[in-house]
């Protein structure tokens, strides 16, 4: 074990953005040679790895010839080209999670049966093939509105979600292989990281709290830990911790839930990566989200994950109406605030809406922390030139 993070040892993850960036900073700390694997060869990661390898993970020869360069591979994304892991897999390579599980993942229908089948509490759904088998089973009331239209493929922060409230929404219906399934009261939106080794270790992260930006549907706010009764934590918990084991999963696991106005537990969806609802725990928890990838993908005992101070963390998004090279305002206004930590991925273009950093506010209390992210939401600004 000992020469996997001491020697010149390839890890080879697929993908560069902002995750795979901070998991490379993670992976500096040990002797670990990190090669990426990204389209563009500006991506957050490129200047942080050690080797930058330029091509598309959804191209079966580059993720071949990628996966061959490395020791072992991971990914900091679901859209990667499956029949080429499972090769490399067959090949004898070492990939975690591992493609079968990735597979599951990257359809929303086959994660829906996953749940129904281990009875793990989800929304009640039916699947459809098309726009017309939607718009059928509104009108049978096969799954009485309002409902939700998920296609079953390649959504992400909202793209491929439509929110079916009555009839008259039908128009929106998406065309594509989808999952249609009720709607849930929301009271509250929560994400528990849960990791898992080789040896069936498991630990999950504090359960927090996510807020989102309605236009954007990205995560505005962050707030950990989540302000719920211990028992709706507890439930949390355990059935991240049911789900990571059933998955047979090693790596870190993101499990996305909704508290309902009932206070029911259920799962929206998982993503086996790292992922944005742990990027205060860089700062906040003993170990981060990053680390515990490595631990886990690497079979270490499982690093601790109480939390050091309670934390919020907010998205920088690049502001609507800009559009070109990438400015920031206000960052001397808030380096001045103490305890904000402030990431920026290096991204060089803003977009409306494109994640260009995240800050995060480490208090005493959530009350204050909370306070100061609103200092810096309103000070710190991604604009262009
Ligand atoms: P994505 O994979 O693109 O992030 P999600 O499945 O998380 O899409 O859905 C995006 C948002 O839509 C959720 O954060 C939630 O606010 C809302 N949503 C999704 N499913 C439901 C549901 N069954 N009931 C109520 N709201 C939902």
């Amino acid at each position: 074990m000992e020469q996997l993070v001491t020697s010149d040892f390839k890890l080879g993850i697929i993908a560069g953005g902002q995750l795979g960036k901070m998991l490379v900073l993670a992976a500096s700390n040990w002797d670990v040679r990190t090669y990426i694997l990204d389209t563009d060869d500006h991506c957050p990661a490129a200047t942080s790895c050690t080797c930058f390898v330029q091509g598309s993970q959804l191209d079966y020869d580059d993720v071949i010839r990628f996966g061959n360069m490395v020791d072992l591979i991971t990914f900091e994304i679901e859209n990667v080209n499956i029949e080429a892991l499972k090769q490399l897999k067959a090949d004898g390579k070492k990939i975690y999670p591992e493609p079968e599980t990735l597979e599951i993942i990257q359809d929303k229908g086959l994660q829906k049966i996953f749940y129904r089948d281990n009875h793990i509490p989800s929304p009640r759904f039916v699947l459809c093939d098309n726009r017309e088998a939607v718009l059928a089973a509104a009108e049978r009331q096969t799954l009485p509105l309002p409902f939700v239209q998920k296609l079953r493929k390649g959504g992400y922060d909202g793209k491929g979600v439509a929110l079916m409230r009555s009839k008259d929404d039908l128009v929106d219906a998406l065309n594509g292989a989808s999952v249609v399934e009720s709607l849930i009261d929301i009271r509250k939106e929560i994400a528990v990281i849960v990791a898992r080794n080789g040896r069936g270790e498991t630990q999950c992260f504090p359960v927090v709290e996510m807020e989102f930006n309605d236009e954007a549907n990205l995560v505005e706010r962050l707030i950990c830990p989540a302000a719920l009764d211990a028992e709706i934590l507890a439930q949390a918990t355990d059935i991240a911790t049911r789900i990571v084991s059933l998955l047979n999963l090693r790596g870190v696991l993101a499990v996305e839930m909704f508290v309902d106005t009932n206070n029911a537990v259920w799962v929206n969806e998982i993503a086996p990566r790292p992922h944005n609802s742990g990027h205060h725990t860089i700062e906040s928890v003993v170990t981060s989200q990053f680390e515990q990838l490595l631990r886990a993908i690497f079979n270490f005992p499982l690093g601790s994950t109480q939390l050091k101070m309670p934390s919020v963390m907010i998205n920088l998004l690049g502001e609507p109406g800009c559009d070109g090279p990438v400015r920031y305002e206000g960052l001397t206004e808030c380096m001045s605030i103490g305890g904000v930590k402030i990431h920026l991925y290096g991204k060089k273009v803003t977009k409306p809406f494109r994640k260009m950093g995240h800050v995060t506010v480490l208090a005493p209390t959530i009350e204050e922390a909370i306070q100061k992210s609103d200092i810096v939401k309103r000070t710190l600004r991604v604009t262009s030139w």
